[in-house]
């Protein structure tokens, strides 16, 4: 295994004091990885993070896979919907499933099927994202043209929650999830490890206002998983998505997006 896979960038200290401590990391694996913390600027961030807080518990579905006849379950979630049977019924498979190391996965999600006035805090940022501005600035950090977002939605992750090894091909081009995670260390779990040969070789620990960029096609392994979370009264929170990007127009990367 190559023990070298960072590449690190350092803008001049100007600069990063400008662009509010902007740090990309780039991993050698062919332009696979981008990391650029304080993606937003705090004050948006805290906003974007007060509105998904504040979003009522209805906008989220536990999702879990497999359940009990390995089918996916989408519950809604409601006050005391843990204590129900048939969840603790789809939660015992679930677990039975990540044990025998199958595909499984359980955490709250919202769904991108609202309606087109809807303005909740997952299609305020859609619209956001999907910005002529930000599609540009997604351009400029991966050097392809972002032309579209595909299947994007927010999720959060509490208390024994976890997404086991899966590769999202076939979802997009690259991954992105921006990271809305407040008060966290790794020792919590929900941390995005990336695996090969049965080894983790990359890892990405939530910090709030951070952008998570991976490429998924083209490339050998985009084998990852989010561990488990190991803490009460914590959620992990981020907004996730998959780019679609043109092949055929490189754009010139810019360290400043
Ligand atoms: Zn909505």
């Amino acid at each position: 295994m190559n023990n070298i896979y960072f590449k690190v960038i350092k803008i001049d200290e100007n600069k990063r004091f400008k662009k509010n401590m902007i740090k990309i990391i780039k991993m050698s694996r062919e332009n696979q990885f981008y990391l650029i913390n304080n993606y937003l600027n705090y004050e948006e961030a805290e906003l974007i993070y007060k509105d998904i807080i504040e979003l009522p518990s209805q906008f989220f579905f536990k999702s879990i896979f497999p359940g009990k006849k390995d089918e996916r379950i989408d519950i809604r979630e409601f006050l005391g919907f843990q204590n129900t049977n048939n969840y603790n019924n789809y939660k015992l498979y679930n677990k039975k499933s990540y044990e025998n190391h199958k595909f499984s996965y359980c955490f709250s999600r919202t769904f991108d099927n609202h309606s087109e006035t809807c303005n909740c805090a997952h299609c305020k940022l859609n619209k956001y994202f999907r910005s002529e501005n930000m599609l540009k600035r997604f351009s400029e950090i991966i050097g392809k043209k972002v032309i579209d977002l595909n299947e994007t939605f927010i999720s959060k992750y509490s208390k024994d929650d976890f997404l086991s090894i899966h590769s999202d091909k076939g979802k997009g081009d690259y991954a992105f999830t921006y990271q809305l995670t407040k008060d966290w260390n790794p020792s919590h779990g929900g941390i995005l490890h990336f695996v090969e040969n049965n080894e983790i070789y990359k890892s990405i620990t939530p910090t709030f206002n951070t952008l998570f960029i991976f490429k998924i096609k083209d490339v050998p392994i985009t084998d990852h998983f989010v561990s488990q979370i190991s803490v009460d009264n914590k959620i992990r929170i981020a907004y996730t998505g998959w780019f679609i990007v043109d092949e055929t127009q490189n754009i010139i990367k810019n360290k400043d997006v």
